[in-house]
């Protein structure tokens, strides 16, 4: 009797859930006789839209999809978090959540664990956006802050309690902003406080908006937050709150009632311990078609693998539109290394990027043939909503 085809994907995040309908499909064309087994192995109970990560922060909206409508029939659920692999025998260990092991075997693993989001040292004070759990106290304390501030009749403490920081200006962190100006103005006319003294203060410790793309969009993202009431510090990095004061390495403290810290990705901790060849910054070393390096059966995407263009030899970001071509790459690749036939190769995506900026306001750049091209507003909300529900298969 044929053996079963054991495919294990680890991680359920946009790589992980991509891939899975990528090899279900790609696995149709045949397996050399052999009959196709997928499991995803999570340790949540859901799958996180993470590029949402800010609406919980502003408002008590889900941004959470049951593993159910996220993975093609078939398809089995293991919850539990993967703690070593044994190359050799293809073997891997896993512990579930009352901390007991397991091992289960694979045929063809991928590694898609993903990345965490970088934290602020305690001791900087404030909550780094970091899970759904800190979107949640990051809400309650904006929306505490403004009780008081309702309540407050010394002007000078009403203001700081009507004041927010975001520190770290990129895409995450002016969509925070943006989207908790409204949100607090909203919130603040519901307390009959004046919507107009509501600061979100966006601190950049570079020079200007945007880096990934040109400086003529990162113009346009000032102006439209300076517009929108944001008050913007370029070239000035947050260093800690302190008794209601954040405290920069130059210039006076400013009063806030909370600051917010978002500091960027860096890729998954786990994968120093798993055994597999990682690159300095901890990403795992692939080839050109996302196989491992000295490790058969195994594959890496996504914000945990150090994806190179074997073209120009630029490597992908760690972003949703970068990890999603690549999952849906991989189960071609899968489908030709069982069978012996010439697999894909990485290619990386056009330039581009779509912003959120508040509700119903956008803003979407790509470059083509040397040119920027950007929409702005209702239209490229849309276009930034339609990413944000097929990044996480949502109709
Ligand atoms: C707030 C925010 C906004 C963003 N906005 C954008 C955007 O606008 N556009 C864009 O392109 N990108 C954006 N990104 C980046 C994007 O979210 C990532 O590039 C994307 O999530 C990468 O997907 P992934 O599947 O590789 O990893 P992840 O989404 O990190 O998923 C990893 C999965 O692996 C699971 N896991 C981790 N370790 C283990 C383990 N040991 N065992 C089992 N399971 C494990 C986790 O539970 C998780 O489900 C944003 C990120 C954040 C945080």
């Amino acid at each position: 009797m044929i053996k079963d085809f054991t495919c294990v994907v680890v991680g359920g995040g946009f790589a992980g859930i991509h891939a899975l309908k990528a090899i279900h499909k790609g696995c149709q064309k045949g397996l050399n006789g052999r009959k196709l087994r997928l499991f995803l192995i999570d340790q949540g109970s859901a799958h996180v839209r993470k590029v949402l990560l800010f609406r919980p922060a502003v408002s008590g909206e889900s941004i959470t999809v049951p593993w159910e409508q996220v993975m093609p029939e078939g398809t089995r659920f293991i919850q539990g978090r993967v703690t070593n692999i044994d190359k050799e025998s293809k073997l891997l260990n896993l512990e579930d959540g009352r901390g007991q092991e397991h091992r289960m075997e694979y045929d063809v693993l991928v590694m898609a664990v993903g990345s965490v989001v970088r934290q602020a040292a305690p001791e900087q004070g404030g909550i780094s956006l970091t899970g759904m759990e800190a979107a949640e106290r990051i809400r309650e304390r904006w929306q505490s802050n403004l009780r008081l501030a309702a309540a407050e009749t010394d002007a000078q403490e009403k203001q700081r309690l009507m004041s927010i920081a975001v520190a770290g200006a990129g895409i995450t962190g002016i969509e925070t902003s943006a989207e908790l100006i409204y949100a607090m103005r909203a919130e603040a006319g519901k307390l009959r406080l004046d919507p107009e003294h509501i600061r979100v203060h966006l601190f950049n410790a570079q020079d200007r908006l945007f880096l990934e793309g040109s400086a003529k969009v990162g113009k346009r993202l000032e102006r439209y937050l300076t517009e929108l009431g944001i008050v913007l510090h370029q070239g000035r990095r947050a260093l800690k709150e302190e008794q209601g004061q954040l405290h920069f390495l130059e210039g006076a403290p400013i009063p806030v009632g909370l600051t917010v810290w978002t500091l960027g990705l860096a890729p998954n901790p786990a994968l120093l311990n798993l055994g597999l060849p990682v690159t300095a910054d901890g990403q795992i070393v692939v080839d050109e078609s996302y196989r491992v390096k000295d490790a058969p059966g195994i594959y890496g995407i996504g914000d945990c693998a150090h994806v190179v263009d074997p073209a120009s030899g630029a490597a992908d970001r760690m972003t949703c539109k970068e990890a999603i071509p690549q999952a849906a790459r991989l189960g071609g690749i899968v489908q030709a290394d069982v069978t012996g036939t010439p697999a894909a190769k990485h290619r990386s995506v056009n330039e581009g990027y779509t912003v959120g900026l508040g509700p119903g306001h956008g803003l979407v750049w790509s470059r083509a043939w040397g040119m920027d091209l950007m929409i702005t507003g209702k239209l490229a909300y849309k276009v930034k909503s339609f990413m944000w529900n097929y990044s996480s298969m949502v109709r």
